[in-house]
Formats: structure tokens, sequence, C-alpha cells
């Protein structure tokens, strides 16, 4: 699975950013960004998280996830218009003349210590 990579990655993100810190503590809260048009699944995200927490700088730590919707930006009607999938037409006049904003994020945004 894609997201158990997404997750394996991210554990040594955190291990490295927590150490360039010089803080200690455990790490009890993350957030993430992942935009809808990202490809990334959040549920399976979760779901790697909680099989790979365990022994790492993330045990027990909560992890927040926002999902930031993606717009296009029609060029032809000049309608912005949220979408929940990747597409190549404006869903108001159906030009293709569009610009998709947003939606493809796939980052860190923080990390919560353990308050000492
Ligand atoms: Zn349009």
């Amino acid at each position: 699975m894609h997201e158990m990579s997404i997750v394996q990655t991210l554990i040594e993100q955190v291990e490295a950013e927590v150490e360039k810190s010089g803080r200690s503590g455990r790490v009890v809260g993350l957030d993430l960004v992942i935009g809808r048009l990202s490809g990334v699944n959040a549920d399976s995200i979760r779901f790697a998280h909680e099989v790979l927490a365990p022994g790492t700088i993330l045990e027990g730590s909560t992890l927040r996830i926002s999902q930031p919707a993606a717009y296009s930006d029609c060029r032809a009607c000049g309608v912005r218009a949220e979408i929940e999938a990747f597409s190549m037409q404006c869903p108001h006049c159906g030009s293709d003349d569009i610009v998709i904003d947003g939606g493809r994020e796939l980052l860190l945004q923080s990390i919560e210590l353990e308050q000492t």
C-alpha cells in the first residue's frame, strides 16, 4: 500500500524535525494536510499510522488530517467551483479552459510535542 511508505517517510521526517528542534518529549499530535486530489487516502493513512507508529516517535500520537478541497477556475465563464474529482471541464459551462487550483497538497503541517 502506497500510504504505508508515506507514513514511513513521515515518521522519519518527524524524527528529524524533533531532533533538529533540540527538544525532547513525546509527540502527542500531528497535523497533516492531504488535498482531495492528492491521490492519497486519508483512511489508509490513519490505518498505516496505527500499524507503524508503535515503537516509533509517533507511538500514541493523534493524527489530525485536513483535506482541502480543489477548485476549478474557468477562464471562459469566470466561475470558480469546488470539484471533488480531477476534472478537465468547468462544472458550470462545460468549457475545458480551466485551471485546477489546490487539492494536491500532501504535507506535514505541524508537530505537537508533549509539554515537559
Ligand atoms: Zn465555465
